[in-house]
């Protein structure tokens, strides 16, 4: 049996950053894996028959800093095209590797892998077509099932070897073949598994140049199963190069912070080795997102030590919330709060808290609660200059709240000291601000007697997310159940880099189950858009939904609509049907079975037809475009999962 430290890897190390070193693939002249510098890439989205359209688009991801271009191949005439796309781009000086990204059709990828230096493949679709059936395998019947794939798959890698190919073998979390979802269910197990049983052909083959992916849309089952996947590499000695990317991630700011959550907490732990973000964008708007994740990590070695973990309470493959304590709708089972800081705007001008997620009734002269709205104003020694509503509550320092005169109905922050200090003043729910320095045994005895206690856990350590996560890990230990606020301070970054990196630092603890409430400051950033980041992270997290889910595939040279136009238009009319998840895919033969989970699915099916699913039903066939997406909008009536804007 193996020891309890072992069967938990997924990484070097949970507190002290360093890169996962996998073996080093090579990939025409740009080698991925081992200490190579984490690549970035993207795809295009151009009809690949189209050479020109293709090259120019391949160009401006390369210019923007695409080291790989990755272009579909959904048949072999598309596969045979790619020689031409190669020969214009070598011709015009870029030598940039191409990738070839093939679904259903070998005989495709048998021709790229001929052509370009690298070929995608889908375990899921490679050698079986998806008929959503159950069956139950005897041992004999599944081996014999893997014997024909093996018969499918075994001339791809001699190709692939005698051309200096590399190939990526990328499960998606929606389309697991019926074979693995018979035997290991929908799960991030099926998907390890899905991977590994294309990995051990090739390497009975004699064949390593492997990278892997392990894509979902929901980040949640994206982490665990890319963490699930080493932890079983590590058991077969295998250690090939890591290919990281969360699938249909949207576009805008909800598609980036759906991109960094998941991304993002994997490089943290030094897991990854390429990246690609996908977004309903133009493919280069991608690279950018995706250098500022990685950039993060040139210099995180010799950050500030954080003690070593002697007894890792956390499961990192299946995630459970840390249990706490309710104290006044914090903690326990309620959603994880969001705590704001004001500034002088929010202060003197009560309009401004409609940045806050707060609307205003004319009719009835009152403020009403939002979906979005926050749950904590923090006020420092100042207060305010009107009557907040109800459900904001504020929080004051303690040293300006022990002589206010509305203690009742606000809340102190304590620092460290007056903490252990001014026992005998406390309110009914005691903000608590911590770092890692101030727990010891004293606080640790003063925090486990008060059933009053939220701790605000704070940390100016460059690799914040691992030292918060040992602060939660000891406070598990220590059977300490106070709800724990998380709060961060980011200064002199941007707004898109405050939007990636917290919803990588908070992110990363909230897929652990870590974290009652999230308080992000950042003087550079307006407080609309914190609110806005913060619900939008306890979204991506799904701890706390507050909107609409839309999960839209990039498009590709497949794609038989604009997709970004169509996702903004069925954005605009349901932006307000909170939990609904809405699928924008391009074409049915891969977007019924990569949109995972969701509720409705509107899903390319032919030039001008669109075709309509709810849940992984067909309900509304080869509708025209032009009517679709009232079609969409009745569908969701008819299903009783509407309700009228405000
Ligand atoms: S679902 Fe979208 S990205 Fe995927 S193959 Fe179809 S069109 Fe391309």
């Amino acid at each position: 049996m193996r020891s309890e430290t072992i069967s938990k890897k997924y990484c070097n190390d949970l507190t002290s950053y360093s890169r996962y070193i996998t073996r080093v693939v090579k990939i025409g002249n740009v080698p991925l894996g081992g200490i190579n510098p984490i690549r970035v890439q993207s795809m295009t989205t151009t009809d690949t028959m189209d050479t020109l359209a293709t090259v120019e688009q391949s160009i401006r991801i390369i210019e923007a800093g695409g080291e790989y271009v990755r272009i579909t191949a959904p048949s072999i005439n598309e596969a045979k095209n790619l020689e031409n796309i190669k020969n214009e781009l070598r011709k015009r000086g870029y030598d940039t590797p191409l990738i070839a990204d093939i679904h259903f059709t070998p005989n495709a990828a048998e021709a790229a892998a001929r052509i370009v230096e690298k070929v995608r493949i889908n375990p899921g679709n490679y050698a079986d077509k998806k008929k959503f059936n159950i069956i139950e395998y005897s041992d004999s019947e599944y081996e014999s099932e893997l014997e024909r794939i093996r018969q499918k798959f075994s001339p791809l890698i001699k190709i692939c070897k005698e051309y200096g190919t590399a190939m990526r073998i990328g499960t998606n979390h929606g389309s697991l073949s019926d074979r693995i979802m018979s035997r290991f269910g929908d799960t991030p197990l099926g998907m390890v598994e899905s991977a590994l049983e294309f990995v051990r052909i090739c390497e009975e083959l004699n064949y390593h140049e492997i990278v892997l992916s392990m894509k979902a849309s929901n980040p949640k089952v994206m982490v665990e199963a890319y963490r699930l996947l080493i932890n079983k590499m590590e058991e077969e000695e295998m250690n090939y190069p890591l290919h990281l990317g969360v699938t249909e991630a949207g576009d805008g700011e909800d598609g980036r912070i759906k991109s960094a959550v998941g991304i993002g907490t994997l490089l943290e732990d030094g897991i990854g080795d390429t990246v690609r973000v996908s977004l309903t964008e133009e493919p280069e708007f991608e690279i950018p997102v995706a250098r500022d994740l990685v950039s993060r990590y040139s210099y995180r070695t010799g950050h500030k030590i954080i003690p070593p973990i002697t007894d890792n309470p956390l499961d990192p493959f299946d995630f459970k919330r840390r249990e706490s304590i309710e104290i006044d709708k914090t903690g326990g089972h309620n959603v994880p709060v969001v705590i704001i800081n004001a500034d002088d705007n929010i202060r003197n001008n009560h309009s401004a808290l409609a940045d806050l997620g707060y609307r205003y009734s004319e009719s009835l002269d009152k403020w009403n609660i939002g979906d979005s709205a926050a749950d904590f104003l923090y006020l420092g020694c100042n207060d305010i200059k009107y009557e907040l509503p109800g459900t904001l509550r504020k929080i004051f320092d303690y040293e300006f709240w022990i002589d206010y005169p509305g203690k009742n109905d606000s809340y102190p922050l304590f620092n460290a000291e007056e903490y252990i200090s001014e026992e005998d003043n406390r309110g009914k729910q005691n903000f608590l601000s911590l770092s890692i320095d101030d727990l010891s045994d004293e606080m640790i005895n003063k925090i486990s007697d008060d059933k009053n206690c939220v701790i605000v856990l704070g940390t100016d350590n460059e690799h914040s997310m691992a030292e918060m996560r040992r602060v939660f890990m000891k406070l598990i230990n220590h059977n300490i159940n106070a709800p724990v606020v998380v709060r961060l301070k980011y200064e002199n970054i941007p707004e898109e880099k405050l939007m990636l990196y917290s919803a990588t630092d908070l992110g990363g603890l909230l897929l652990d189950g870590l974290g009652d409430g999230i308080w992000i400051e950042s003087n550079d950033t307006s407080l609309r858009k914190i609110n806005n980041i913060s619900f939008g992270i306890l979204q991506a997290t799904r701890t706390r939904i507050s909107r609409t889910e839309y999960i839209s595939c990039p498009s590709c040279g497949r794609t038989l609509f604009d997709l970004q136009i169509t996702t903004s238009m069925i954005r605009r009319r349901t932006d307000h049907l909170k939990g609904v998840k809405i699928a924008i895919m391009g074409c049915i033969v891969n977007g019924p079975g990569e949109m995972a989970d969701a509720d409705y699915g509107y899903v390319g099916s032919g030039p001008g037809k669109i075709t309509l699913y709810k849940g992984r039903d067909v309900v509304k066939k080869s509708l025209n475009s032009e009517i679709a997406v009232d079609e969409l909008i009745n569908l969701i009536k008819e299903s009783g999962d509407w309700t009228e804007p405000s």
